[in-house]
């Protein structure tokens, strides 16, 4: 039976397998026995060979043998057993915590012992704790593995050696199978020699001696890279797909502006920068077609992104239909309305506001004014969604901090259109570097405002330590004396509101007691919006002069004579955080400063990481820099948004990949359309795929 088996079967079939385990192994994603092929090791371990222990570096998961020098029980905060290990080259020790008789009579002076785990640093020196071992008397050890052991994502009730097994009858199915389904011509992947998919598959579950160890813990094997140049390739094509059907439905083609754009031209005290003049225009050819528009409007703080929205917003506007503006925060969509409310006012636009807080009677008021029409411009956060919230004739959704919102908010945005999906402009001012971009955002046009208004002056950047936190203070008092508004952000790396509201406080009270004359705010998120958008209109006023606050004030929040920043901890933040705080200061014409406080002991990289914020203040350099650093997730806040978990491909590491992927995608679609869905099945899960469809 197990003879007739085809890799199309369900898990349930393979020995050993019963229902229990495939429901099991359906919360992994894995349903049918190719799933199992495609169920990849996260990591390897590499038992292959012996360490000598004078190479061995903090976090290495090595194995090393040795005699034991010593073995020590010892009563310290926790009893413990240390042995000291000599190998001729170093020495190490061995902590354990639990032990039996057996153990400690095994560990003895004079044995040798044989030990695989992960490399710490502890009071004496390197450490293992807890490591697999083996203890002999006579030395004689088995022969040390010839491959690499492959870890597998497991889950409770399912271990790897559970794993490893389900996966070897499947690649025996495989065999007799004789292979997998190719879906991108084998010869299109000649130039970059690169493994088939069956061979990549197979090499990747059994590594073999011969293949370079070096290379697949790095994640740079071919093998890996044939997988991740497929995986890359699926969630290009995903993406394609959701771009074509969203554009399937049609949209209003909304003709230019002829007369509230240009009076609102006329009235400002400024003209738009180049970038800006670009960037309205792309985005107004995009509105005069019948397809909705999918835009992304890149451009670092500052930049004057919100400009740009309400240009477009008008050239919906005049055409009689509606738009939303939706921000990721009350605070940051009570600015929006304040500034649209100013901009517009004079041109007879009705713009409203519409927040969780928003009481029922005036909410109701809303809600019919916006079902007629009378309501030109809906302002918000996410309560722009809800159910009961209906538009007369939706034309133009604007998403600001795109990043913040999760994929499902912005759809249910979009269903809200009554014929046709509206046009859709997303604003960000998360720099992502163009490969990166064109992947992660394979759905959408990309516009990029490359340059600031004229008249800022750079922010300086300080480096400082946390030990001087006196002289800070003291910088900050005559700075307020000299009439600027100030900045104090505290960051904790806890996810706690709690926590982030309580270090806030300490600061706020250190600040109090230190310079009583000086006017103290403070702004976290545990506050009520209404305190909050208080506390904001009063610093704005500048009723205050120092505001102390959590990185809530982290997007968007815009008061012009603030113009010193102090930041404790930025070594907890990634850059692009950091540089999205920075840009509040440096918005007047005044000089700015920033001040970055870290605390001690600050790692060599922590250190080079702050340098990069001190030596520019380039968004775009300093993505990516944390794109090498820190990886993509940073970058593109996929925290909040899931967007993307890649099993094989990691966007920092394979950038060389990413630039390929979209001439292959396209090339796949007009060349073997048939070949798209495939593929893309075969790497999403079907909850990736549908729930974006
Ligand atoms: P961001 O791109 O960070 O959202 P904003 O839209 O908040 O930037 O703009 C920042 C500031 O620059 C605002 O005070 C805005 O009025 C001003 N601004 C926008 N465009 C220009 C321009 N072309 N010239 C001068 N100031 C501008
Ligand atoms: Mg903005």
């Amino acid at each position: 039976m197990q003879d007739t088996l085809t890799l199309d079967h369900p898990v349930e079939r393979l020995k050993g397998a019963g229902p229990k385990l495939a429901e099991k192994l359906q919360l992994l994603g894995v349903v049918s026995i190719a799933d199992l092929l495609f169920h990849l090791p996260y990591k390897y371990q590499d038992r292959t060979r012996l360490m000598p222990i004078a190479s061995l570096r903090l976090g290495m998961a090595v194995v090393i043998e040795g005699e034991i020098k010593a073995a020590q029980v010892i009563f310290g905060k926790r009893r413990a057993l240390l042995c000291r290990i000599q190998d001729g080259s170093g020495l190490l020790t061995v902590r354990l915590f639990h032990f039996s008789h057996a153990q400690q009579a095994s560990l003895k002076s004079g044995h040798r012992i044989r030990c695989y785990g992960e490399v710490r640093l502890g009071p004496t020196g390197l450490e293992m704790i807890h490591p697999e071992y083996l203890a002999r008397a006579d030395g004689q050890f088995p022969p040390l593995d010839n491959r690499l052991t492959p870890l597998y994502p497991a889950s409770e009730g399912l271990n790897q050696t559970r794993l490893r097994s389900l996966i070897d009858q499947a690649l025996a199915v495989l065999a007799r199978q004789g292979g997998l389904a190719e879906w991108i011509p084998p010869d299109w992947l000649t130039p970059w020699d690169l493994p088939s998919l069956t061979e990549a598959v197979q090499t990747l579950h059994h590594p073999d001696s011969a293949s370079s160890t070096r290379a697949l813990l790095a994640g740079e094997h071919p093998a890996q890279q044939r997988l991740a140049l497929e995986e890359l390739l699926a969630h290009h094509l995903r993406l394609m797909a959701l771009r074509q059907m969203t554009q399937a439905r049609g949209a209003h083609p909304i003709p230019a502006s002829t007369r509230l754009a240009p009076q609102l031209l006329a009235a400002l005290p400024f003209a738009l920068t180049g970038a800006q003049h670009r960037v309205c225009q792309e985005i107004g050819l995009d509105l005069a077609k019948p397809m909705p528009m999918l835009r992304l409007v890149q451009g670092d703080v500052g930049s004057g992104k919100t400009l740009v929205a309400v240009m477009a917003a008008l050239q919906v506007i005049e055409s009689g239909m509606q738009v939303a503006l939706m921000a990721p925060t009350e605070l940051l969509a009570e600015q929006h309305y304040q500034n649209m409310s100013l901009w517009c006012g004079d041109l007879g636009v009705q713009v409203e506001l519409l927040l969780g807080k928003t009481g029922k009677k005036a909410r109701d008021g809303l809600l019919d004014r916006l079902e007629v029409g009378t309501t030109d411009l809906l302002i918000g956060t996410h309560a722009l969604f809800q159910k009961g919230v209906d538009y007369h004739n939706l034309g133009l959704v604007i998403i600001d901090e795109q990043h913040r919102f999760g994929v499902q908010q912005r759809l249910a945005l979009k269903e809200k259109a009554v014929n046709g999906s509206p046009h859709q402009l997303t604003m960000t001012a998360t720099p992502i570097p163009r490969t990166l971009a064109m992947t992660a955002f394979a759905d959408m046009d990309i516009s990029v405002i490359d340059e600031l208004p004229p008249g800022r002056t750079p922010v300086t950047t300080t480096l400082i330590s946390q030990d001087r936190r006196d002289a800070v203070i003291r910088r900050v008092n005559v700075a307020c004396e000299a009439g600027k508004q100030i900045y104090w952000v505290c960051t904790l790396i806890e996810e706690s509101e709690e926590l982030q509201a309580e270090a806030a406080e300490a600061s706020a009270n250190r600040l109090t007691e230190a310079i009583p004359q000086r006017r103290i705010g403070l702004i976290h998120g545990k506050l009520k919006s209404p305190e909050k958008s208080r506390l904001m209109a009063e610093f704005k006023a500048g009723a205050l002069d120092i505001l102390v606050a959590t990185t809530v004030i982290e997007v968007g929040v815009d008061v012009p004579n603030a113009s010193v920043m102090i930041i404790e901890n930025p070594e907890r933040l990634g850059l692009a955080q950091l540089h999205q705080l920075r840009g509040r200061v440096g918005r007047g014409t005044a000089e700015s400063f920033c001040l970055l406080m870290f605390g001690q002991p600050l790692s060599e990289q922590g250190k080079q990481r702050l340098e990069v914020m001190r030596n520019t203040s380039d968004g775009f350099v300093i993505a990516e820099e944390d794109l090498k650093l820190r990886g993509p997730g940073e970058v593109l806040g996929t925290r909040q948004t899931g967007a993307i978990g890649f099993r094989v491909a990691d966007m920092a590491r394979d950038q060389h990949l990413l630039a390929l992927i979209p001439e292959l995608a396209e090339r796949l679609s007009a060349e073997y359309p048939s070949h798209c869905q495939p593929i893309v099945a075969r790497w999403l899960s079907e909850t990736d795929r549908y729930a974006q469809v």
